[in-house]
């Protein structure tokens, strides 16, 4: 795969300092989502997904993330769409995510 440079946007330190989606997102307050996100922790035994990291002692610190995310049209309430992520893996996969959208708009064909 070839490495392309990707150009910064100006406001790029503003984006770094914005709180994380999922506390200005309401739809992560909902009654729902919070309902089912412990519901699929609890059955994934608190580990991470990814790396495997035990979590049943900090649930807190475990992420109940989308795998297709929320605005490019995953399902919100499908367990099959939602993975327990630990932090680290999950800001591994944001970055990945916002890599991958950017060469996308770039024109790139890559995958
Ligand atoms: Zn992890």
């Amino acid at each position: 795969m070839a490495l392309k440079m990707i150009r910064r946007p100006p406001r790029t330190l503003a984006s770094r300092i914005r709180p994380p989606v999922k506390l200005t997102d309401p739809f992560y307050q909902s009654a729902g989502w919070r309902a089912l996100a412990a519901d699929i922790k609890r059955q994934r035994r608190y580990r991470c997904e990814a790396c495997g990291s035990d979590f049943s002692r900090r649930a807190d610190k475990l992420i109940a993330d989308h795998i297709v995310e929320r605005s490019a049209g995953g399902a919100e309430f499908d367990p099959l769409n939602i993975q327990c992520l630990c932090i680290a893996c999950h800001n591994r996969k944001t970055a990945k995510a916002r890599k991958a959208r950017k060469a996308r708009t770039a024109g790139t064909a890559g995958g």
